[in-house]
C-alpha cells in the first residue's frame, strides 16, 4: 500500500526505531509513547485491521503475539506486567489503517478499557 505510513516504515522510506524484525513481522517504538515501553508490532503484509484477516492468517497472528511476549521479556516488562492492545476500526480508536498491536508497559496502567 503506497500511501500507508506503516508500509513506508517497513520499506524504510520513513525512519523508525526497530526493536525486532524478521521475514513477516516488524516491531518498532511508537513515535508518541504513552508509557516507558510502547512498541508497535505489525505484519509486513498489509492488512487494514483484524477485520481483514482470514483463516490463512492464523499462524501469522500467533507469531505476532509470540513476538510480543518475547519482546516483553527482552524489554523487562514481562514480570511487572503489560498490555497488548489492538484498536480495530474507527470506534475502536484505530488511526493507522495497517494492522498493529501496541505493547505497552513499564508503569502501572489505568484500569479503564473504554
Ligand atoms: P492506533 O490509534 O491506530 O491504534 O495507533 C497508531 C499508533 O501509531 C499511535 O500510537 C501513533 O503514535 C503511532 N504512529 C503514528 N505514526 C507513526 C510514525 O510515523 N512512526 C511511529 N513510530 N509511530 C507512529
Ligand atoms: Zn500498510
Amino acid at each position: 500500500m503506497s500511501d500507508c505510513i506503516f508500509c513506508k516504515i517497513i520499506n524504510k522510506e520513513i525512519p523508525s526505531e526497530v526493536v525486532y524484525e524478521d521475514e513477516v513481522v516488524l516491531a518498532f517504538k511508537d513515535i508518541n509513547p504513552v508509557a516507558p515501553v510502547h512498541v508497535l508490532i505489525i505484519p509486513k503484509k498489509h492488512s487494514e485491521s483484524l477485520n481483514d484477516l482470514s483463516p490463512e492468517d492464523e499462524a501469522l497472528v500467533g507469531h505476532l503475539i509470540i513476538v510480543a511476549t518475547r519482546l516483553a521479556k527482552e524489554l523487562g516488562i514481562a514480570d511487572s506486567g503489560y498490555r497488548l492492545v489492538n484498536n480495530c476500526g474507527d470506534d475502536g480508536g484505530q488511526v493507522v489503517k495497517h494492522l498493529h498491536f501496541h505493547l505497552i508497559g513499564g508503569k502501572r496502567l489505568g484500569i479503564h478499557i473504554c
